[in-house]
């Protein structure tokens, strides 16, 4: 038995304590924490046999009481009392998916993004339409399309009307994006009929994840009116290997930047937070934007509420994401068709001016905020490529 080395300054020490899913080499998939390049196996390390599963949802189910207990005696043993077998190198291992997804909603959270988007797809008209400060925009997502970072990403087909055209046409999306977010997951449920109030939001969530929401541009452009967002964007949503605990979030928490006109009293927070998450998005390998969490509108707390404002229940695994991170500046914007102001302001990716995905092309999403120990702690990275399209 042995503690563990944790190198100064790495973006895994105690102050964070990720939870995701692992399969050392001929191993079956089970439940790890990781601290700096290593993986915990908290069935060895703890003996509890819900650790001993393929996905974080028994133990989410187990609720915050128990969240709290595991990170205070995984803290504790991680310093001194960890036994050989419990201890895996990062790199000798395989990470998978590392929740069963529930449901999965997307938010639509910041305004810059809303803005923007409002710009391009509604050119001479209000940007914002008129619910947009009245309640957290959303659509709801397809959970078995969910990926784990690494996942390829097939090119979607689908129909698209280029503007000029006489008719639609089916064929490969020709405006490949890619959206920045934060994921928010959901550990205890709520009964049908029973709002989740905003005060409530940290007995009910566990952590957060990367998200790369893929976005077929042409697909949506054409879909979208009037039911929102569906094929340009179910084909494959990434998220990010370790879930980042609420409870390792404390030192990142922010004021809201300001809400005009206040909110409805569901949504109201008495002391509303958002969180100082810095998101780096980088396309093969060169940073293209630096996405601001803390630049957005609604907080987690009142995307839960509004989720849950008319009696539909929340369930283990559900997933909600913030929508797009933007801040106001050109380089903080966390999607392409903003970054190249719908491709027309094209950026230069390793000596190339490039607007939308190209196939085999590769995009890398990290993070990282604040931890309790003065420095900062990671969120990993959710990396996708994208394969030719398989046209029928
Ligand atoms: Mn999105």
């Amino acid at each position: 038995m042995t503690g563990l080395d944790v190198a100064p300054g790495s973006p895994f020490g105690l102050d964070n304590l990720p939870f995701g899913v692992f399969s050392p080499a001929g191993g079956a998939p089970r439940v790890g924490i990781r601290v700096g390049d290593h993986v915990l196996d908290l069935a060895v390390l703890l003996g509890d046999p819900t650790f001993a599963a393929p996905a974080l949802n028994p133990f989410l189910a187990r609720g915050r009481g128990r969240w709290v207990e595991v990170r205070e005696e995984v803290t504790a043993r991680a310093t001194e009392d960890v036994p050989d077998g419990a201890v895996h190198a990062v790199g000798d291992v395989t990470l998978h998916l590392p929740f069963e997804v529930a449901d999965y909603v997307d938010f639509y959270a910041s305004e810059h993004h809303a803005t923007n988007l409002g710009r391009l797809f509604r050119p001479g008209a209000e940007p914002l339409m008129p619910n947009w400060k009245h309640l957290p925009v959303g659509y709801h997502g397809r959970a078995g399309t969910v990926v784990v970072s690494g996942t390829d990403v097939v090119r979607p087909c689908g129909q698209r009307m280029a503007p000029g055209d006489a008719a639609p046409t089916f064929g490969p999306s020709a405006r490949l994006d890619i959206e920045a977010e934060l994921g928010f997951v959901v550990g205890t449920g709520s009964p049908p009929g029973t709002p989740i109030a905003v005060e409530k939001f940290a007995e009910h969530v566990f952590g957060t994840v990367l998200v790369n929401d893929w976005s077929a541009r042409d697909l949506q452009a054409w879909e979208y009116v009037p039911l929102g967002p569906h094929l340009g964007k179910s084909f494959a949503t990434s998220v990010s290997p370790w879930v980042v605990p609420l409870l390792a979030l404390e030192a990142a928490r922010v004021p809201l930047p300001g809400q005009e006109p206040p909110p409805l009293p569901y949504l109201h927070e008495t002391r509303s937070w958002g969180l100082d998450v810095e998101l780096v998005v980088e396309w093969n390998g060169e940073e293209v934007s630096r996405p601001p969490y803390r630049e957005m509108y609604w907080s987690p707390a009142q995307m839960l509420a509004h989720l849950t404002s008319n009696g539909a229940c929340a369930r283990t695994g559900d997933l909600f994401a913030s929508g797009t991170v933007s801040g106001p500046g050109k380089h903080q914007r966390g999607a392409f068709i903003e970054l190249t102001w719908g491709g027309r302001e094209p950026v230069t990716v390793q000596g190339e001016e490039r607007t939308f995905l190209q196939d085999g092309d590769t995009v890398v999403i990290s993070g990282s905020a604040p931890g309790a120990a003065g420095g900062r702690i990671g969120f990993g990275q959710v990396e996708g490529s994208i394969r030719a399209a398989r046209p029928r």
